[in-house]
């Protein structure tokens, strides 16, 4: 992993993952059907995902998988034969979910069925309606403004009938059964930050660490939003409980301060984890508290469950005005934002493969670290040679109850510096590894040894 981390070309990642953003994006997606699979399709290129298929109608908790909805074609022509609405031009302009209708409709009648946003009058709204049987064009409010009085020809050429929906689950083992959750959803139709970014973001994310070798075993899902979480935790009981630690990955390519929501129980070990990326990434960050709204950590966070899942956006859904909308296209994303985002995750994967808690094999005193070629110069790295105050750091609390991640907290050195000093220690046999199943870690004896 450190071998990634250093080959790793941030502008080649920005560029990679905004260029499978850009051929996803045009993909009209919902909760079910062709634009789900089509889309798993692109995806399975890079990663060698799993794709499940669930039948309508099958049980998956309090909830029933619904019929499967695709969609060809839709417009609304006018009393000249013009196409003023045309999902042609952008899939967010059907309702999402609507029956087939095809027919003639006073202006009023179409009234009842149209959605805007005045307050952005350019923008084409995205709604859905899953779970209500119903058909609606969402449109720019200036379009809105411009419907003449007449007749108006509506064509939505859609199907929602039995079906399946559709989801997909990579796991890379690694030597141990614990896992780490990395959770998006695909369910979105064109818009960019929410959220073909996490589905990029995931998916290449999966495609550098599928060749490492990974101490957890990592669980990535490509699901629809909200019925996927249920869906795939009801089929997956035994699994779930495998999950150590999670994230969701969405909103992750906007230029806006990285932004963490923290797992329901608030003091997780990846709630540490992510907050001390964001501290050691050196810019401006937010953390905010769980909630039981957003995306699909409500259900993985749902008290039966309670899984350590928190979500590392960028800004968070909601709080953009571009959100749900048209505009949310792809000048609103940039490939820098992108990849910082990558390395925050590659980051959180860093600190949860590499902490440890050791315990220091001569506790009675400092060693003379001179004499083993421990100390360098001040301020840095030097000639491969690691800097002191990390070195100090870590010998004074590794005593079998600190672990690295707590030492870097706790002195405020970067993560990777901690890391580096323990490597460093280790190799002079100044650090013993505290068996992880050991009940009492405490395990100073009476003898030292302190071999140079
Ligand atoms: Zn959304």
């Amino acid at each position: 992993m450190d071998r990634l981390l250093k080959e790793l070309d941030i502008d080649k990642v920005g560029k990679e993952l905004y260029a499978l953003t850009e051929r996803l994006y045009p993909i009209c997606r919902s909760i079910t059907g062709n634009g789900v699979r089509e889309t798993l399709r692109i995806i399975s290129e890079q990663i060698p995902i799993e794709v499940h298929e669930v039948p309508s109608g099958t049980q998956v908790f309090d909830w029933v998988i619904p019929k499967e909805w695709n969609i060809r074609d839709a417009y609304i022509k006018n009393s000249r034969g013009e196409k003023i609405v045309d999902f042609k031009n952008s899939n967010l302009h059907v309702l999402s979910y609507s029956t087939p209708v095809k027919g003639k409709f006073t202006l009023e009648e179409l009234k009842e069925h149209l959605f805007t946003l005045p307050d952005h009058p350019e923008w084409i709204p995205y709604f859905t309606s899953y779970y209500r049987e119903s058909w609606g064009f969402c449109l720019t409010h200036k379009q809105y403004e411009g419907l003449e009085d007449g007749e108006y020809e509506v064509l939505i050429d859609s199907t929602l009938e039995d079906g399946s929906l559709t989801y997909a689950q990579l796991l890379l083992e690694g030597d141990i059964e614990d896992e780490v959750l990395l959770s998006t959803y695909i369910c979105h139709p064109s818009m960019c930050n929410d959220n073909l970014s996490g589905v990029a973001l995931l998916t290449t994310l999966a495609k550098y660490l599928k060749d490492i070798k990974l101490k957890h075993s990592y669980r990535f899902l490509f699901i629809p939003e909200t019925i996927g979480s249920i869906t795939w935790l009801s089929r997956n009981e035994v699994e779930a409980f495998k999950i150590r630690h999670g994230l969701v990955a969405t909103c992750v390519a906007d230029s806006g301060t990285s932004t963490y929501k923290r797992t329901r129980n608030g003091n997780a070990l990846i709630d540490k984890i992510v907050e001390k990326v964001l501290i050691d990434s050196d810019s401006p960050y937010e953390i905010i508290d769980f909630a039981p709204t957003g995306a699909d950590e409500r259900q993985f966070c749902y008290p039966g469950f309670n899984l350590s899942v928190g979500s590392l956006m960028r800004t968070p859904y909601v709080c953009y005005e571009q959100y749900h909308t048209s505009a949310d296209d792809l000048s609103f994303i940039d490939p820098e934002s992108f990849a910082d985002s990558l390395e925050k995750y590659l980051g959180a994967i860093y600190i949860i493969e590499h902490n440890a808690t050791y315990v220091n094999s001569g506790p009675k005193c400092e060693p003379q670290l001179g004499k083993r070629g421990l100390i360098n110069a001040i301020g840095g790295q030097k000639d491969g040679k690691v800097d002191e105050m990390p070195i100090f750091w870590v010998l004074n609390f590794s005593d079998g109850t600190y672990s690295l991640l707590d030492i870097a907290v706790r002195s405020g050195v970067n993560f990777k510096y901690i890391k580096a000093a323990a490597d460093a220690l280790l190799s002079k046999n100044l650090l013993v590894k505290v068996d992880e199943h050991q009940t009492n870690p405490r395990m100073w004896s009476g003898s030292l040894n302190l071999s140079t």
